[in-house]
């Protein structure tokens, strides 16, 4: 049977940083099991949402992003066995390894919103959450005079979701100066009572909400589509109301992890993540098996950003583990960029307890700055691809 020392389960920002940097550590034998022929660099989709960059900027093929040295097996994993330390895959392949690291991401959960995928198909409902639409979104958007025009955010889980707020506060920027945002009805619908839940980034955000006009339906969530009425139906605790007569929605499908997690044992009851120790990122109940990035519970929003801290500490407990020796706790640490115009964004750092967190010390994380923006558009997938994806930050 097929053995690695490490076997690393998807190519994501979780996946590649983390084989780069047990490499950089040391350890001889990594392998990465992932299928996608393509690597993205995710935040750069809400830019191209909002007409500032293109799919080219954020897209690189998989073959180009796996480090010198990492075996990548082009196959997708269909089972788990932890007990076993094996991993199955769909072209039937058997991996065993001593120690195995689940990053597989989100999957669209679109069983969750009857209607929906159509609707994209159709192409009244497009986003940057999906790429295949996202070119899209940016020339439906300006296109609009006037009508009705919705925008959503994912509920937990979900990846980095206050940041499909992005788009709408960069189109209303857009709206107003071209004169059109007052004939526009313009409605959010959130799954939480605000956009974060920090309440420092949601003081900014109400603000910027009730400057462009925009309508909030809280506590909601979209409960079936009808691409046909172009309709919306949307559910929250206080009952339910349909949408009608919308022009375009920038909708979010709902999410999940992967279901061979759960199959094989090693989810968080009722939740469909793998269930680590949200400090040490190990298995609550199989100590070879670890888990960063979006599919782990790590009990803080997942990010890009939070990555960077994760494989940091990952690396040095894999290492410590193999030694005896104590292991280091993540903070839960994330970030939120969040844009408030077409030029301002607001970092959003914060630690799993909502504490600010800045990368910047002393620097407020919750202001809308200038060059914040220009360094989450330009300044940040230079260092994804040249330091993080390389294992040295
Ligand atoms: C639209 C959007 C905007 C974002 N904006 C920001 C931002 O501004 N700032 C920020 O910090 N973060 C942002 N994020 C979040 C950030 O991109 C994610 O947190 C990060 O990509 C998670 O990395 P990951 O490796 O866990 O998952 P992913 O990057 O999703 O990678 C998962 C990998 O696993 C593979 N895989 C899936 N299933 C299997 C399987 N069965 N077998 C093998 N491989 C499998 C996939 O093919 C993929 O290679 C954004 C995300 C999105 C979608």
């Amino acid at each position: 049977m097929e053995h690695h020392e490490v076997l690393i389960v998807g190519a994501g920002n979780a996946g590649i940083s983390l084989a780069a940097k047990l490499l950089r550590d040391g350890i001889h034998d990594v392998a990465v099991v992932a299928p996608q022929p393509v690597h993205r660099y995710k935040p750069l989709l809400n830019y191209v949402a909002a007409g500032e960059a293109r799919m080219a900027d954020l897209e690189r093929p998989t073959e180009d992003v796996v480090p010198d040295g990492c075996e990548w097996i082009r196959d997708s994993v269909e089972a788990v066995d932890p007990a076993a330390m094996t991993v199955t895959t769909r072209s039937g392949r058997t991996l065993h390894c001593s120690t195995l690291v689940l990053c597989p991401g989100l999957t669209e959960d679109w069983d969750a919103t009857p209607g929906l995928q159509a609707a994209y198909a159709d192409g009244w409902i497009a986003s940057p959450y999906v790429p295949g639409s996202t070119p899209t979104v940016w020339p439906r958007l300006t296109a609009l005079r006037g009508g009705s025009v919705v925008f959503t955010v994912p509920p937990e889980p979900a990846s980095c979701a206050p940041t499909a707020l992005k788009p709408l506060l960069m189109a209303c920027d857009h709206w107003r100066r071209a004169g059109v945002l007052d004939e526009l009805e313009v409605r959010l619908v959130l799954p939480g009572r605000t956009g974060t839940g920090v309440p420092q980034a949601d003081d900014v955000l109400e603000q910027a909400f009730t400057d462009y006009g925009v309508e909030v339906l809280r506590e909601s969530r979209i409960e079936s589509v009808d691409a046909d009425a172009h309709a919306l139906t949307v559910a929250s605790s206080t009952g339910r109301q349909v949408l009608e007569d919308v022009a375009f929605a920038h909708a979010v499908p709902h999410y999940r992890a992967p279901r061979w997690i759960a199959d094989g044992g090693l989810a968080t009851g009722g939740s469909s993540l793998v269930d680590v120790d949200p400090g040490t990122l190990r298995s609550r109940r199989y100590e070879s098996v670890w888990a960063i990035g979006d599919a782990a519970d790590v009990a803080t929003r997942p990010s890009g950003g939070a990555l960077r801290k994760q494989v940091a500490v990952l690396s040095k407990n894999l290492d410590a583990a193999r030694r005896g020796k104590p292991l280091q706790r993540y903070d839960g640490y994330t970030v939120m960029p969040i844009t408030v115009s077409r030029r301002k964004l607001a970092l959003n750092e914060v630690d799993r307890d909502n504490r600010p967190s800045p990368s910047v010390p002393f620097l407020d994380p919750f202001v809308p700055r200038r060059w914040q923006w220009l360094f989450d558009r330009y300044g940040l997938p230079q260092v994804y691809w040249r330091r993080i994806l390389r294992g040295r930050v």
